[in-house]
């Protein structure tokens, strides 16, 4: 690992200890994307058994939810899938193809309203989220207060905020962590497989994320 990746992992490692040891009601949201596991690994270290927050949307890539339950077994990771209350099948005959006609309301449907409903039980938020994943991240704080729909309060952090790309990846390489494989055939972000092409711009690791209409699904964007 270089030296300014040992650095921020140093960082990352002193702010988590400090944040997390005497700390309760703690959750950590986790796509398995590269930057989550990354965190889960420096989490764990910390809490081996806090609540892993997965949003089972039903529209996932095979190779996401494989990879999610080879690194659940291997980290014997507290896992919480949150399903939607809809089945896609439920959702497509009642709504149509959303993913398709209305991407804000299928994320509202299977992501945002499942993930703010859970973290109600929860004070501290912890995410994977960097500034250079996208311009919407640009000006993330590592720590922020968070207020769900409800008016309960949170505090998120984000202890990768400061991290690069080449960061999480040299961090991944050091510590032996395998990663999800769909990297290999050049996908940079990795969600919903309707919704993930590969990047359409090679400098915004973003870019093939709703193939450019949208840049957030919603849960982590501040509801009004
Ligand atoms: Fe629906 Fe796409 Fe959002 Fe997944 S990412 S919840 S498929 S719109």
């Amino acid at each position: 690992m270089n030296s300014d990746t040992q650095s921020l992992a140093e960082a990352a490692e002193h702010l988590l200890k400090d944040r997390l040891e005497n700390a309760q009601d703690v959750c950590v949201t986790s796509s398995f994307q590269a930057e989550d596991v990354v965190l889960l690994h420096l989490v764990r270290a910390i809490l081996p058994r806090v609540p892993v927050i997965f949003l089972d949307t039903g529209y996932h890539f095979p190779e996401t939810l494989a990879y999610r339950d080879r690194m659940t077994a291997a980290w014997n990771l507290h896992l919480i899938n949150l399903f939607p209350e809809q089945t896609v099948a439920e959702q497509e005959t009642q709504f149509g193809i959303l993913h398709q006609t209305a991407p804000d309301r299928c994320c509202g449907l299977r992501k945002v309203g499942p993930l703010f409903r859970a973290l109600a039980d929860f004070r501290l938020w912890v995410t994977g989220l960097r500034r250079q994943q996208s311009k919407s991240r640009a000006n993330l704080q590592i720590e922020e207060p968070f207020t769900l729909p409800d008016g309960t309060s949170l505090t998120k952090l984000n202890p990768l905020a400061d991290w690069s790309t080449r960061d999480v990846w040299h961090y991944a390489e050091y510590h032996d962590i395998p990663l999800l494989p769909l990297y290999d055939r050049g996908y940079t972000s990795i969600g919903c497989a309707p919704c993930t092409s590969l990047p359409l711009d090679p400098d915004d690791p973003r870019s093939g994320r709703w193939s450019g209409r949208k840049l957030e699904c919603g849960i982590h964007l501040q509801p009004s």
